[in-house]
């Protein structure tokens, strides 16, 4: 047990040692701290202790500065590739560019090489040379390209087709590759956690805008009263398949059931909701021989997930039971 005065001295010392380790105490302190540590265990294996903490520090800092380095010369590397493939693009181009003045009167065509080589380069350049965001700014850039390259073709085949197509672009590529680039936009605290709903209402909106550009250019008579009904329902399926992942709080095999019961129904019904809504009897339903497959399937899928469900309870109820007896056993 040591008395007051060499716990105060120890206090003393133990102030005195990270200038002493870092060697930037006095000549006087030195040889005080270095005679008390002769005597005192303690106050070593205090030293030993910074010692070590000082090591470890200094270890996690080079480790940090040598991965930072080796990041952004990774960075500037993929930036000169970027750089190198952009400067390679240019030679066809600018070949395109000479031949189609001295072929014709002005330039056409070569829009439509110009427009092509940049939706080349969107999924090529453009990721190298982003910083960040790279998934994000690839969809945004081959998209954009994509819409300038079929609005040059357009014109130049004098043709109506162009929002058509863009509208159908546009939904193709949001329902492939938004739910991955959405995770990159910023948003509002929030709606941060809605992201999948955004893309839900965005996805939705493109296909009633699909649909209706479809109604435009057909431009025909019984179009809408067959197409929307049949949008509404596809859609309001898909809308409560997504309702039920995520945001039904039940047992996870429970909700997998649920989704695979409503699909069952759906695949048995969907082809006679098409018959009548395309103004068919029932008869000419019962003729076509599919009906009996589509009841079979939807039937099987409906029962996997009846089972499913019944599991899912099951086990639910297993783990409440034995959760309430290990809280009787440890009443705290
Ligand atoms: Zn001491």
């Amino acid at each position: 047990m040591k008395n007051n005065e060499s716990q105060n001295r120890c206090d003393m010392i133990r102030d005195l040692l990270p200038l002493y380790q870092d060697n930037v105490c006095s000549e006087g302190s030195r040889v005080f701290v270095e005679d008390h540590l002769k005597s005192c265990p303690d106050c070593r294996s205090e030293l030993a202790r910074l010692k070590n903490t000082c090591f470890e520090d200094r270890l996690t800092d080079e480790t940090k500065e040598v991965l930072g380095n080796h990041a952004k010369m990774e960075k500037r590397r993929t930036a000169t590739v970027g750089m190198i493939t952009a400067g390679v693009l240019m030679i066809p181009l600018i070949i395109c560019l000479i031949c189609n003045l001295v072929s014709g009167d002005g330039l056409d065509w070569f829009y439509i090489v110009l427009t092509s080589l940049m939706v080349f380069a969107s999924i090529t350049v453009l990721p190298m040379l982003v910083p960040r965001k790279k998934i994000l700014w690839t969809l945004c850039g081959f998209t954009a390209s994509l819409l300038l390259l079929l609005f040059t073709i357009n014109v130049y085949t004098h043709g109506t087709w162009f929002y058509l197509t863009a509208v159908s672009v546009i939904l193709g590529l949001s329902v492939a590759g938004l739910p991955f680039a959405a995770r990159q936009i910023p948003l509002p605290a929030g709606l941060r956690n809605q992201k999948s709903l955004l893309v839900m209402i965005w996805d939705t909106l493109w296909l009633f805008a699909l649909i209706a550009a479809c109604g435009f250019y057909t431009n025909g008579t019984d179009y809408w009263s067959v197409a929307v009904p049949i949008t509404l329902v596809c859609t309001a399926a898909a809308w409560l398949i997504f309702i039920c992942l995520r945001y039904i709080r039940v047992h996870p095999l429970i909700r997998a059931g649920m989704i695979a019961v409503f699909t069952g129904c759906f695949t048995a019904g969907i082809n006679f909701f098409i018959y009548w809504i395309l103004g068919e009897s029932v008869q000419t339903y019962l003729l076509a021989q599919d009906w009996i497959y589509n009841l079979i399937i939807g039937m099987v899928i409906a029962g996997a997930g009846l089972i499913l469900i019944a599991l899912g309870i099951w086990r639910s109820l297993k783990s409440h039971s034995s959760s309430s007896t290990s809280s009787k056993a440890n009443p705290s």
